[in-house]
């Protein structure tokens, strides 16, 4: 029939010779185990939308185990085997990799739990899977390589730029898959379709959504923000409503637009000078705004944010305007230390939501001398006895004003400087002692 048209000259067209060759192995090793073999999913429709992808996953009609582990020795690759999930990964020699399931039907015990498993065939396995463009194979045994196996009009949603699900109870098998809808949508330029539509908005009025775990869903947001419109995709999440099942005190208003496109703006500079910033901690910065303690600790425990996150957040929140006005009318280095010291990477990323670009600069220079100041010749030790001083809170306050002073100035002689700040802090030490001598 039409829909199972040969697609090999695309395949030879369009991948590279040694996916190709590869993926002619695997057909062949299919044949010799006597199992039927496809490649599915995401390469599928992105080679018919002729867009690389190299993440090739593979459906075996039999034990996908075995036929991994016969793979695997064959091509001299190592084998991880999810036992339990009737999966294994094939590891090669150079990193490539490549993920083979066993052809099967989940279902599920409880909305959003983790799927049972049964070996079944193909169609059955392509039913199960979230929209029609990704529920195409291609088989790849010898005397059927390259058939196109599409049952469910796949190819015309694919053409027509059609998001849809394959069953009605799709999304609450998976409710994550609303999300993930939102996500093919804005990265193809695509459409979600009416029905599909229809009883998305649905299940989100029954709460689906609140009854997935939220690393799940967290997950799911991380893939949006690796996208290459994130703002994109927040602001359709935002107008379907999936937002609010997501943070259900946040309210999309053009201003919190405005902030999160700031953020993104600001988001690399930040990414240069700090390893391992989160983008979904970035965006929590504005989205979790102004919550109350009893909801931010909900979210603590739904998403994971760490105790130091969430409390630095909410310390902070009300300085942003002051901080804004600060940053804007170039307030000293040594002016904005005394305000939030030396800060950390999410705060900074959450004043940016508030800056224009080029008070976003000022602020990254104030990020560069935070990071580049050091006191290199005045410790406490030093102070303590250049001015024969015991420890105590006032050893560090001459530290942070002398370092605040070199936020300024980075060429200043520190042990000159600190002569003054000493000077000065003992007077008003002493001063503060006679007027306390002279009260009592
Ligand atoms: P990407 O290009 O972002 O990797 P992908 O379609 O390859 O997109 P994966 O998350 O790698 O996405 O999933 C691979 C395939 O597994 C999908 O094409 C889809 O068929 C199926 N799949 C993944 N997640 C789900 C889900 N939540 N529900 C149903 N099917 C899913």
């Amino acid at each position: 029939s039409f829909n199972f048209k040969n697609v090999t000259d695309i395949i030879y067209e369009r991948l590279d010779k040694r996916i190709v060759n590869l993926l002619r192995l695997i057909g062949i090793y299919g044949h010799e185990l006597k199992m039927p073999v496809y490649v599915v999913g995401g390469f599928v429709r992105d080679l018919l939308l002729n867009i690389p992808n190299y993440d090739i996953d593979i459906v075996v009609e039999g034990n996908g185990i075995e036929f991994a582990k016969y793979v695997g020795k064959q091509l001299d690759a190592i084998v991880v085997p999810y036992e339990k999930f009737y999966t294994a990964t094939l590891v090669f020699k150079d990193g490539f990799k490549i993920d083979i399931a066993t052809a099967r039907t989940e279902y599920y015990e409880k909305p959003g739990e983790l799927p049972q498993v049964d070996v079944s065939t193909i169609k059955k396995d392509l039913y199960r899977r979230d929209f029609t463009i990704n529920a195409m194979a291609i088989k790849l045994n010898p005397n059927e390589f390259g058939v196109l196996y599409d049952f469910f009009n796949c190819q015309r949603d694919l053409q027509e730029g059609i998001i849809r699900i394959l069953h009605n109870l799709s999304f609450i098998e998976d409710p994550t898959r609303m999300i993930r809808a939102v996500r093919f949508e804005t990265r193809y330029n695509f459409r979600i379709e009416e029905h599909t539509l229809d009883i998305l908005k649905k299940n989100l009025e029954g709460k689906y959504l609140e009854r997935v775990s939220g690393s799940r869903i967290r997950q799911e947001i991380e893939k949006i923000l690796e996208e290459r419109e994130p703002m994109k995709a927040i602001r359709r999440l935002a107008e379907l409503g999936i937002l609010k099942h997501i943070f259900p005190k946040t309210y999309y208003t053009p201003t919190m637009d405005e902030k999160l496109e700031r953020v993104f703006k600001f988001l690399p500079s930040v990414k240069e000078r700090y390893q391992n910033i989160s983008d979904f901690y970035a965006i929590s910065t504005v989205l979790l705004e102004f919550y109350d303690k009893e909801t931010l600790d909900d979210m603590r425990n739904r998403y994971g944010y760490p105790k130091k996150f969430i409390e630095s957040l909410k310390f902070t929140e009300n300085m942003m305007m002051p901080l804004k006005s600060m940053i804007e009318t170039r307030l000293n280095f040594s002016d904005i230390y005394k305000v939030i010291g030396k800060g950390n990477p999410y705060i900074f990323i959450h004043l940016s939501a508030y800056l224009e670009e080029d008070d976003q600069e000022y602020l990254i220079t104030y990020i560069d001398a935070i990071l580049n100041t050091k006191l290199e010749k005045v410790s406490g030790k030093y102070v303590i006895e250049r001015f024969s001083l015991k420890s105590g809170p006032v050893i560090n306050e001459i530290l942070e004003r002398l370092y605040a002073m070199k936020l300024d100035n980075p060429k200043l002689d520190e042990i000159q400087t600190v002569e003054k700040i000493a000077e000065q802090f003992l007077k008003n030490l002493e001063q503060a002692e006679i007027s306390e001598n002279q009260k009592t």
